[in-house]
């Protein structure tokens, strides 16, 4: 896979502000790759992920895990009892029982202590590895297109499985790895107290059989309703001076602006009320309107005018 081409086309399609993430988990007996530094003090996990979109290559063996929940439940080491039973969750108050604390620990996705032995991140386009998922630090809106790209070609509706708690290390990596599942994550109390995630980001992971279909599915959604989307095309433009139902005064009216249509059709396609219809004559191809009084006043002919030729009033 060329990851340098994929990571291009999720910056240019979605305008990411972060790189997104290559994270793989080291299985026993495997080589570290090159070009990847052991960073001069431990890192949470959730800080390596920082530092990568960053542009920094990580090696992090266990002794470079600074959080110690983390670490165990991608499996590189064995979980301090304290955190195992649930008792810390309640000395922070982020949970009121220990029953309820043990409850979350149990749902929670992890590794075996021992299945891994370091973790592995990087920029997308620098990866001289091959990741397990791709981390992307998203604004909603950047999350939504992933979404629709994701399912592209299934249609599907998509089944997220998060928490408040340990959202990179378990939500990221766990939860992806072993469902093979994209997952999304609000990040959790360690992540967003110990990181620079802003407070308007969120987490999507996807794994790496999925990167290539979802890039060209980025590509397509771009040609048209990404831009449209990011334009705002269906605002009304007296949006705000909406009033009660009573005070609608008078019919909808819709001009035409008879020297800017082409007659390219494309209001007439997309009005949900068949309101315009296309009229055509020996000397030339226009729309015009035949039912105003089913107008709804959504502006989609508006929007999708490439003529800017229709007027609502
Ligand atoms: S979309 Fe605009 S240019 Fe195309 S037919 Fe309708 S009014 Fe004319
Ligand atoms: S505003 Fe909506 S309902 Fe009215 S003509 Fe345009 S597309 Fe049709």
């Amino acid at each position: 896979m060329d990851y340098k081409k994929l990571a291009q086309i999720f910056k240019d399609t979605l305008t990411l502000r972060w790189d997104p993430v290559a994270v793989r988990l080291m299985r026993p007996g495997e080589e570290r790759p090159p070009e990847v530094i052991e960073p001069s003090v431990p890192l949470r996990h959730c800080q390596s992920i920082i530092v990568a979109r960053r542009g920094n290559c990580l090696y992090m063996p266990p002794r470079s895990h600074a959080c110690p929940d983390g670490s165990g439940i991608l499996g590189l080491v064995d979980m301090s009892p304290k955190l195992k039973s649930g008792h810390l969750y309640l000395l922070f108050k982020k949970l009121p029982t220990l029953e309820i604390a043990q409850k979350m620990i149990k749902s929670r996705p992890d590794f075996p202590p021992g299945s891994y032995t370091a973790t592995l991140l990087a920029p997308l386009e620098l990866a001289t590895f091959e990741p397990d998922v791709v981390i992307f630090t998203l604004k909603p809106e950047q999350a939504m297109w992933l979404c629709c790209a994701q399912t592209y070609h299934s249609g599907d509706r998509q089944n997220f499985r998060t928490s408040g708690y340990n959202s990179t290390c378990a939500d990221l990596v766990v939860q992806v790895m072993k469902t093979g599942q994209a997952n999304i994550s609000f990040g959790c109390y360690g992540a967003r107290a110990s990181s620079e995630i802003d407070d308007a980001e969120l987490y999507f992971s996807l794994p790496t059989p999925q990167l290539e279909s979802t890039a060209q599915s980025l590509l397509k959604l771009a040609e048209k309703s990404i831009p449209e989307e990011r334009r705002k095309i269906y605002i009304h433009p007296v949006m705000d001076k909406v009033g009660a139902q009573e005070q609608r005064e008078g019919p909808v009216n819709i001009f035409i602006d008879a020297d800017r249509c082409t007659g390219c059709g494309l209001c007439v396609d997309f009005c949900p009320a068949a309101v315009l219809e296309m009229s055509e004559t020996r000397e030339e191809k226009a729309a015009r309107v035949v039912r105003p009084e089913l107008c709804s006043i959504c502006y989609t002919c508006v929007g999708q005018c490439p003529e800017r030729a229709i007027k609502i009033s």
